[in-house]
C-alpha cells in the first residue's frame, strides 16, 4: 500500500496562541486537519462573544481551508446569562480550568459547584463542556485521578450536558469514562500521551519538550491508551492539546505543552500501522470526535503516501516533541 487516503480528520484539541505566531501555527494545524477546536487560555482569555467571534475570523484568516470550532474559557465570575450568546457568536464548547493547573490558568477555577448555573444554562444551550481534569495541589502523578470525583459530581448534577475529559494520561481515567454514556461522556487523547512515558521525559537527560500537563505516564498507561484507541471505543477521540511554546520558554522556563500539529497525523498513522491497525485511524480522527460534537462529518479527503522522513528540530522557534523522530507516512494533498 502507497497512499492511504482518510475522511479529512479534525483535532479537538488544539492551541493557536495569538498575534504574529497564531498564523504559523494555524497553518501547520491545517495541512492535516479541516477542523481543530480551539482552546481559550489565550491572554486575554476568550470570555466574551465578541472575543470568540473575532478570533475565528483571525484563524479562518490565517488559514484558508480550515474551519475554527471556537470555545470560551470559563471564569470563577462567569455570568451565566452570556451563555446564551457565547453559542451565537459560534462556540461550541466551554473550558474548565482548575486554578494554576497549567498555561495562563491562574485566573482559573477553585470551586466547581459555585459555576452549576453556568453548566445548566450549558445543558440548555446543548453546548459541550470540556474540562482540564487535574487537581493542581494534589501530588503530580495522582492529579488527574484527584480530579475524578469532581467530574462525576458535575456528570451527575447534569447527566444531559455533553462532557469531555480532555488529554487523558492515566489508565484509571479511561475505566472511569468507559461506565459512563458514551454520547454524553468522552475523552481526548493526544499523540504525546500515546507515544511518550516517564523514561522519555526523565528517564536520560531531562527532555523539556516531552513536558505538558498532565505529565506523561508510565508503561502501563501508555498500553492502556492505545488499547482504548486501537479497538474503536467510541468515548475516545483524538485531540492533540499541541500547545507551541517558544524554545527559550520550554528550555529556560520550563513551560508546559508539546508540539504535535505540524506532523501528528503521519506520526498516528506511523503508529497505528506500526500495531497492525491502520483501519482504525480514521475512526479515532475524523469519526468519533464530531459525532459527539454533533458536527457533520467532513466531506473532503485527507491523502498520504508512504515515505521515510524525518521530524525537523525546529518549526518557527518551536521544539516539536517528536523532534528527529522517522515517521513513514507523509500528507500529500488535504482536501476540503
Ligand atoms: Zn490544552
Amino acid at each position: 500500500m502507497q497512499y492511504l487516503e482518510l475522511r479529512a480528520p479534525d483535532d479537538m484539541h488544539l492551541h493557536l496562541r495569538q498575534g504574529e505566531a497564531l498564523i504559523h501555527y494555524a497553518r501547520d494545524a491545517a495541512r492535516s486537519f479541516a477542523r481543530g477546536l480551539v482552546m481559550p487560555n489565550t491572554i486575554p482569555p476568550l470570555t466574551s462573544p465578541d472575543a470568540v467571534r473575532e478570533c475565528g475570523s483571525r484563524i479562518r484568516r490565517a488559514a484558508p481551508g480550515f474551519t475554527p470550532l471556537l470555545t470560551f474559557k470559563i471564569l470563577p465570575n462567569m455570568d451565566p446569562g452570556l451563555v446564551h450568546s457565547l453559542k451565537e457568536a459560534g462556540a461550541v464548547a466551554g473550558k474548565l480550568y482548575p486554578e494554576g493547573v497549567t498555561t495562563n490558568a491562574e485566573d482559573g477555577v477553585r470551586d466547581v459547584e459555585a459555576l452549576f448555573p453556568v453548566f445548566e444554562a450549558m445543558a440548555g444551550e446543548d453546548l459541550v463542556l470540556c474540562v482540564h481534569a487535574e487537581i493542581p495541589g494534589a501530588p503530580v502523578f495522582e492529579r488527574e485521578v484527584a480530579f475524578h470525583e469532581t467530574f462525576l459530581r458535575i456528570h451527575r448534577a447534569f447527566p444531559s450536558l455533553r462532557l469531555v475529559f480532555e488529554h487523558i494520561s492515566d489508565a484509571r481515567t479511561l475505566a472511569l469514562i468507559r461506565d459512563l454514556p458514551a454520547d454524553r461522556v468522552a475523552g481526548t487523547i493526544t499523540l504525546h500521551h500515546l507515544l511518550f512515558t516517564l523514561e522519555d521525559l526523565m528517564g536520560g537527560a531531562l527532555n523539556p519538550h516531552l513536558f505538558c500537563k498532565p505529565v506523561v505516564k508510565t508503561a502501563d498507561d501508555r498500553k492502556a491508551l492505545r488499547e482504548a484507541v486501537f479497538s474503536g471505543d467510541p468515548h475516545f477521540f483524538f485531540g492533540s492539546d499541541s500547545a507551541p511554546h517558544p524554545r527559550a520558554h520550554k528550555e529556560q522556563k520550563g513551560a508546559a505543552g508539546c508540539y504535535t500539529a505540524p506532523y501528528a497525523l503521519e506520526a498516528l498513522a506511523s503508529l497505528f500501522e506500526a500495531h497492525g491497525v491502520l483501519g482504525a485511524l480514521e475512526g479515532f480522527v475524523s469519526e468519533r470526535g464530531a459525532r459527539f460534537y454533533g458536527l457533520p462529518r467532513n466531506e473532503g479527503r485527507l491523502v498520504l503516501r508512504r515515505e521515510e522522513w524525518t521530524v525537523p528540530e525546529e518549526y518557527h522557534d518551536v521544539v516539536p516533541a517528536c523532534a528527529g523522530m522517522r515517521l513513514t507516512w507523509r500528507v500529500v494533498e488535504k482536501e476540503g
